[in-house]
């Protein structure tokens, strides 16, 4: 808890909770008017997105656009289609005990939400969690990482447009006020962040028994199988790592490779790099940069360490601190003990292991947390059934990188380490809902009725 006081956030919090039941009597329609609201306001801003997330870590407009518009968007419009039918009431048949009973689950909303996002998509992982939270009939306070001032002006101005800071508001601060604005009682927190400080959250939301969803990270690995085309493989593996630098929750952490395959890769992804980016990667537009200083050089430590005792390191290991530019960066023969094989790199670093059968493998994605996303590039079935059944991970994805987070029917989320519940789509909205269940009874039927005081001979017999 804070030793400070923040009146301001005092003034919106009470505000919202004051204002929760206006926001939860919404009706559907008005809830999906808010949010084609916020998709016009997105589309109005389009170009001081671009231009804020180029300020705050270089992002290219193609990635800005892909990558944090594009998803928001879709979400956006995944919601106006199907929330009515998302928010019906459920009825669910019956047994004979309440044999002519009305048996129903009812989506109710929450309450007063809180959503804490990250930097590295600051403009997607603020308004993913919104679209649901809205939609589900709660009010929000976004608090935004403190890294991106651009892109949390943009979201300000967007979210001034749209909502009444009573229903939803975004919050500037660092630490202190994250703190602040965390001792406070929600119904739902929805966090986006490392793990260590979801512990924070979690123990915060555990004063109020408030629910908690926690979106982490993790080290997610790619494992190649021997029969993968290997030109495909690094072509998908350099994409999948560097887009937005290799700071991505779901992006490749490591590579797990067949031993005999190992170097025609590191061979193979020499030349695409240089094929690409050309002799400096530094000079291409595409590339984004560390996202600060205290970042550019954790990665930088981590592939020093890993050299240092003794990892190979064929291409990269090369820095402009001025720029937070790294090299992308692949390591081989790197030590058990290197620190690169024990935190999420978040960074464009490629450690590469090599593995000589499955059970390897498995071993080996098992002495690990559970991953965000397990990647596995190969057509050889019983490969993909046996990683997949005998290891555990927010999700399995087969033949490509990161885009099982743009499925519109499945979950997304991780477990443990890498996570609590699910967000995006439907299961974002059961998420910001409580399913409520409704059960009328039908009174010349009612199990009570017969079982009653003072319990006969006739109860006695029945039961
Ligand atoms: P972070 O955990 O440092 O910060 C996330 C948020 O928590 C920010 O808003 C920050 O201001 C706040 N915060 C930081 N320290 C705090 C503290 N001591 N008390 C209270 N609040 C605090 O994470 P980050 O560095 O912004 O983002 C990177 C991490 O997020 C990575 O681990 C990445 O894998 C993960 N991530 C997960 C997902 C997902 O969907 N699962 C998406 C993006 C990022």
């Amino acid at each position: 808890m804070s030793d400070k006081n923040y009146p301001y956030i005092d003034l919106i919090y009470n505000q919202q909770v004051e204002n929760k039941c206006v926001v939860q009597n919404l009706t559907i329609k008005q809830r999906i008017a808010l949010l084609k609201k916020l998709e016009k306001e997105i589309i109005a801003h389009r170009e001081e997105i671009v231009e804020a997330l180029g300020k705050d870590f270089r992002k290219s407009k193609v990635e800005t656009e892909s990558t944090e518009i594009y998803p928001v968007l879709s979400e956006i419009r995944l919601f106006c289609k199907n929330l009515s039918e998302w928010s019906k009431s459920k009825s669910v048949s019956n047994n004979l005990v309440f044999f002519g009973s009305k048996a129903e689950i009812v989506n109710e909303p929450k309450g007063n939400c809180l959503i804490i996002s990250p930097w590295n998509y600051p403009f997607q992982l603020a308004l993913m969690h919104l679209i649901p939270c809205i939609a589900a009939g709660n009010t929000a306070i976004i608090k935004p990482s403190e890294f991106t001032a651009h892109t949390n002006s943009v979201l300000n101005k967007i979210l001034g447009n749209v909502f009444d800071s009573n229903h939803v508001q975004l919050i500037y601060g660092e630490v202190e006020e994250t703190k602040y604005i965390l001792s406070k009682k929600f119904d739902h927190i929805h966090f986006t962040g490392s793990p260590n400080v979801g512990k924070i959250v979690m123990e915060a939301g555990a004063k109020h028994l408030s629910s908690v969803t926690l979106e982490l990270g993790g080290k997610s690995p790619l494992i190649i199988g021997e029969d993968f085309d290997l030109k495909k493989a690094v072509s998908k593996a350099i994409w999948g790592k560097l887009i937005n630098n290799g700071q991505t929750c779901i992006a490749p952490d490591y590579i797990l490779i067949h031993e005999d395959k190992a170097q025609e890769f590191v061979d193979e992804f020499i030349k695409q790099m240089d094929k690409t980016f050309g002799s400096d990667p530094k000079n291409s537009e595409d590339l984004a940069r560390m996202i600060n200083t205290r970042n550019f050089n954790r990665v930088k430590d981590l592939i020093q360490n890993a050299i240092e005792l003794g990892a190979n390191c064929p291409y990269g290991n090369e820095y402009d601190g001025y720029e937070l530019y790294i090299k992308p960066t692949i390591l081989t023969n790197v030590p058990k003990d290197a620190e690169i094989l024990k935190e999420e790199i978040f960074g464009p670093v490629f450690p590469i292991i090599t593995y000589n059968s499955v059970e390897n493998v498995i071993n080996y994605v098992n002495s690990d947390e559970k991953p965000l996303a397990l990647y596995i590039f190969s057509n050889n079935k019983e490969l993909i059934e046996n990683v997949t059944n005998h290891t555990s991970s927010g999700a399995v994805l087969v033949n490509d990188l990161l885009i099982h987070i743009l499925h519109p029917n499945l979950p997304f989320g991780g477990l443990n380490h890498s996570g609590i519940g699910s967000s995006t789509g439907y299961f974002g909205f059961l998420d910001f809902s409580h399913q409520k269940p409704v059960l009328k009874v039908n009174q010349m039927f009612s199990l009570t009725k017969f079982l009653n005081y003072p319990y006969n001979s006739f109860t006695k017999k029945i039961i």
